[in-house]
């Protein structure tokens, strides 16, 4: 008799916890049908939504961009939607030294013209490799830091952007007992300067130390957008090694040197 009320009792608790496993949930399915239903929350600002170029980088944004690059798929969509014209797939290489260059583009120097929206896009002085997450982090800091900054600091679009490359199979400062760079898998570019659409040149060799100049002050601006799109960012101020280019890359979080 006792036994029986035992398993009784424990088909019970089952039953009582499927429920329960059910109404959980459901419940959080109903609360993202709710939020997205009501605009509580812009939709680009929620978890669960892919992340979009239009939008600038908030703490929910950076998260998922900090997570392309274990989401190969996800980085990939991104790309295909929303530079086309810009960026090319190139195949797999497998590791030599350690150097392995998996889901990696080739950015163009100069876009393809036919790609809606991307029209207006910088010129590069030579076309790079780049890893997924490298190029995605780069078309959020060209839209929503580049741009708009050289637009504030200098009254003009920045047309062409002259960098110093991106890929190389090398520890950091090509030391012999350190760490792999982020170059090694094409997760950085080091970017010299710039040319405005009037013409002018700014180079971070000639231009850094001006600090009360126009060119000065919008170099420094630069740097601290890009910490908004960039994993890791150095300029001149780290080490005599940057004292001619910002490193953007996209591992670690907001160092910003
Ligand atoms: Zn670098």
């Amino acid at each position: 008799m006792l036994k029986r009320k035992g398993l009784h009792e424990r088909g019970k608790s089952r039953i009582i916890t499927l429920l329960c496993l059910i109404a959980i949930g459901s419940g959080v399915a109903v609360q993202r049908d709710i939020i997205s239903l009501t605009g509580l929350v812009p939709a680009y600002q929620l978890p669960w939504t892919p992340l979009v170029l239009d939008q600038p980088l908030g703490v929910v944004a950076r998260w998922k961009l900090s997570r392309l690059s274990r989401q190969p798929e996800a980085c990939r969509d991104f790309l295909l939607r929303e530079a086309s014209s810009r960026v090319t797939a190139l195949p797999d290489r497998t590791a030599t030294n350690g150097c392995q260059l998996v889901n990696h583009w080739r950015v163009a120097a100069v876009a393809d013209d036919n790609g809606g929206n991307e029209i207006a896009a910088v010129r590069f002085n030579n076309a790079f490799i780049a890893s997924c997450p490298l190029a995605v982090s780069w078309l959020f800091f060209e839209r929503h830091g580049l741009q708009p900054t050289a637009q504030t600091f200098l009254g003009q679009r920045v047309t062409q952007v002259d960098h110093l490359g991106s890929y190389a199979c090398r520890n950091i400062y090509g030391r012999e007992n350190a760490r792999r760079s982020e170059h090694a898998t094409a997760d950085a570019l080091d970017v010299a300067g710039f040319r405005l659409a009037e013409g002018r040149q700014i180079n971070l060799l000639a231009d850094w130390a001006n600090e009360d100049d126009a060119e000065g002050r919008f170099l420094r601006a630069i740097q601290q957008a890009a910490c908004q799109s960039f994993g890791t960012v150095l300029g001149p101020d780290y080490n005599a090694a940057h004292r001619d280019h910002f490193h953007l890359g996209t591992r670690g979080w907001r160092v910003c040197r």
